[in-house]
């Protein structure tokens, strides 16, 4: 059932292709030009200068944070403080659940941090689950657990078509990062 606002469904933004992060955050911008209160809590990121973390410091109802490092997290031997990192990025989404603290609450790459055991997917899935009927929420990232699927409204696959990447382009101020 919707909510007032109509806020309160969950999106899974997965694939190999480019656009996961970016179009959550073009959600966000969409909903903060409404007054909607933005929360993006970035997971495995970490300390490079996103354009996002600028641009956003002028709306005054889009807040990002980061829980990471900049470097790549080893799936088969995370390091610890990924892992801790992680946790705290997780509670820290549980503690806006709690309070209600945003009508967009975006999760960002939490579909590779749950994929890779830094969280666990029944720990995302209950606080998905505990969201006010007005929160909507948003689960970015590849490799999307089957459970975030199942439990989302909307599901968006990007597929790699081409990325310049391939071509030995590597990531590009404003449009990477
Ligand atoms: P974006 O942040 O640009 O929306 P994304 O969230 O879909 O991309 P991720 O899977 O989070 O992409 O990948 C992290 C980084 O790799 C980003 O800088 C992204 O632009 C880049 N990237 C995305 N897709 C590809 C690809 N198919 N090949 C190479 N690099 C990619
Ligand atoms: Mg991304």
């Amino acid at each position: 059932m919707a909510s007032e606002t109509g806020l309160g469904m969950v999106h899974v933004y997965t694939g190999n292709g480019k656009g996961k992060t970016t179009a959550s955050l073009g959600l966000g911008m969409r909903a903060a030009g409404h007054g909607f209160r933005v929360l993006m809590i970035q997971f495995m990121k970490g300390d490079i200068k996103y354009g996002e973390l600028e641009a956003a410091k002028h709306l005054p109802n889009f807040k990002i944070l980061q829980y990471g490092r900049p470097d790549f997290v080893d799936k088969n031997n995370p390091a610890q403080i990924d892992i801790d990192l992680a946790g705290k990025g997780l509670e820290r989404a549980r503690k806006a659940v709690q309070d209600g603290e945003a009508d967009l609450l975006i999760l960002d790459e939490i579909n590779v941090a749950a994929e890779w055991k830094l969280v666990s997917v029944s720990d995302v899935m209950n606080i998905v689950r505990a969201r006010p009927e007005t929160m909507e929420i948003v689960l970015t990232g590849r490799y999307a657990p089957a459970e975030f699927i199942e439990i989302a409204d909307t599901v968006t696959e990007m597929t790699e078509i081409k990325h310049p990447f391939r071509n030995g382009v590597l990531a590009r101020k404003g449009v990477e990062y």
